[in-house]
């Protein structure tokens, strides 16, 4: 047989519809806009769904036909013209291409368009359309994707991430692949069930070393045991985004429907018996000062501004635990990373070595803080490119935008030039900054980050500062989503719809 021919492609974002900032081109273009080979150059090796997707395809010896893979931080809505020049790209290569054999694509499933609340499905329904219902399509998905059951109408092949933070994206890219291809070799018939369920959960609580959703992903492990279920995942969803598929879903693939309704409605259930369990009160930027203030472990503390961690969609230029941290005049201090264009280019413009005044921050989205008038030594300017090496995203070439080491009273911050979520050592360390050499760093991160700074630190500490991404959903003004929902009302009944095809 010759080899077959297999389309990846790659499109992500989750959009904090409640951000100022749109998410246009050029945020995909400095984040990763990659078409044809260029696909293979930039994931080629790296621990990604496309290089899981790469690698089994490698491994089979197809015929890899790469057409287009974009990719821009969480932030706001997606423009509908970044959405439709990256849709149309995706589909003229389609067009271009000759008749493939089945079709990869890793997507977010949080992704909100200014005109589409679920643009995923409106692109595979797009895709459909060129390529017909023949040829097999799989996909990854998020974690924290916001899914409805239309999903399942133009593929039952989805994979959704295990772990919080994300280090299985390769192994469900792999996975992905693996399914694909024997679906094609085979002609295994599959099917997928869906329930969407009316819970929206804030995801500070939603990591996998432990809490309800380690028990949830056990649990859905333990299901993909039987032969019958291909992919079982429990899906938390994103809360930043307000529209109608918000929320809590389970999906499940598999060869037998009566199986994979089963497994989902035990999943379901679950999540609502455990549902308490995601919340948590966090501490507040003053206690978390004090803390930090009495800290004396042999590791450094983290105080972590999680209501403004970019890969929630906060703008990484809030002010609030900054100024505190600054007032409290805490000793050995390392703040970052730290957004602001406008202090970055003060800085380059300045050199290493000079002392600058500078508007720190709250440039963004001030009503989370005013910019803060600081003098700050300019220690070291980069460009700020630097390769992953920690166990999330590895080996993927980071671009910060340049990158300013600056001193303010003493601390250490690393100021950026796109807001970005400090979840690699290697942010630091590209500029000579050690973070293990601080007794206490000021991050602006959520769950992600402990991939690779958990065994760094000797103690994590979630502060309740005001941002984008607070853990406190009940300071949103929602209009979208579906109502009643858990937990901002308390009384809703268990009840969903279970969708199988
Ligand atoms: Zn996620």
């Amino acid at each position: 047989m010759s080899s077959l021919r297999i389309g990846i492609a790659f499109f992500y974002h989750e959009s904090h519809t409640f951000s100022p900032s749109m998410t246009n081109l050029n945020d995909f273009i400095n984040e990763g806009f990659h078409k044809g080979d260029e696909i293979i150059e930039a994931y080629a090796g790296t621990k990604t769904e496309v290089g899981g997707f790469i690698d089994i395809l490698r491994d089979k010896d197809a015929e890899i036909i790469p057409l287009v893979c974009a990719a821009a931080i969480p932030s706001g809505q997606v423009t509908k013209d970044a959405y439709e020049t990256i849709k149309e790209e995706m589909i003229s290569a389609l067009r271009q291409s000759e008749k493939l054999d089945g079709l990869l694509i890793a997507l977010h499933g949080a992704m909100v368009v200014e005109h589409l609340s679920d643009p995923e499905t409106e692109m595979l329904k797009k895709i459909r359309s060129v390529i017909g219902y023949d040829i097999p399509i799989a996909t990854t998905l998020d974690m924290h994707a916001n899914l409805s059951s239309e999903m399942i109408s133009y593929t039952p092949l989805h994979f959704g991430f295990k772990t919080y933070p994300h280090v299985d994206m390769y192994e469900q890219g792999c996975k992905a692949a693996e399914t694909l291809w024997s679906g094609i070799i085979t002609s295994e018939k599959y099917v997928a069930s869906f329930i969407k369920l009316p819970i929206m959960l804030p995801s500070i609580n939603m990591r996998t070393a432990e809490g309800p959703m380690h028990d949830l992903v056990e649990l859905a492990k333990q299901k993909e045991e039987d032969s019958d279920i291909i992919g079982a995942t429990v899906f938390g969803g994103f809360p930043y985004s307000d529209i109608p598929e918000a929320g809590v879903s389970i999906l499940v693939t598999g060869t037998d429907p009566t199986k994979t309704e089963r497994t989902s409605k035990e999943l379901a259930e679950k999540v609502w018996e455990f549902k308490d369990r995601f919340i948590v009160h966090l501490p507040s930027i003053d206690d978390a000062v004090k803390e930090a203030l009495s800290y004396n472990g042999d590791k450094p503390i983290v105080l972590a501004d999680i209501s403004d961690n970019p890969l929630s969609g906060g703008t990484g230029d809030t002010t609030g635990l900054l100024k505190k941290m600054l007032e409290a005049d805490i000793k050995n201090v390392l703040f970052g990373a730290f957004y602001d264009e406008e202090s970055l280019s003060r800085c380059m413009y300045s050199g290493e070595g000079a002392t600058v005044q500078l508007e720190l921050g709250g440039k963004e989205s001030p009503e989370f803080g005013e910019p803060l008038s600081v003098q700050a030594d300019i220690i070291r300017l980069t460009e700020g490119k630097f390769r992953n090496k920690g166990p999330m995203n590895t080996g993927v070439l980071v671009q910060t935008n340049g990158a300013a080491h600056i001193r303010v009273k003493g601390m250490d911050i690393l100021l950026t030039g796109r807001a970005l979520s400090a979840n690699d050592p290697e942010l630091f360390r590209h500029i000579g900054i050690e973070p293990t050499e601080k007794n206490v760093l000021g991050m602006k991160v959520k769950n992600h980050f402990r991939s690779s700074f958990e065994d760094l630190v000797g103690k994590i500490l979630y502060v309740d500062a005001p941002g984008l991404a607070s853990n406190d959903l009940s300071v949103f003004n929602y209009k979208h989503i579906p109502v009643p929902i858990w937990p901002l009302n308390r009384t809703v009944p268990y009840q969903f719809e279970l969708t199988t095809k």
